[in-house]
């Protein structure tokens, strides 16, 4: 379970939907990205994913 305590913590939740990141995201992401961008490239897409991670603070 995320600690947000709405959803299963999965790739999708944490990139897309969860509302303890939904600051970092807004910052990292101000445009509309597709999930499949944010995990499969290009590759500037890719860098904004592993910056969103790195700074959640997230293990992976
Ligand atoms: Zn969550």
């Amino acid at each position: 379970m995320c600690s947000c305590g709405e959803a299963e913590q999965d790739t999708a939740h944490i990139l897309r939907d969860c509302r303890n990141h939904q600051v970092l995201r807004e910052e990292i992401w101000p445009f509309p990205e597709s999930l499949h961008n944010k995990l499969y490239g290009p590759v500037a897409a890719l860098q904004r994913t592993t910056n969103y991670i790195s700074r959640s603070g997230l293990e992976v």
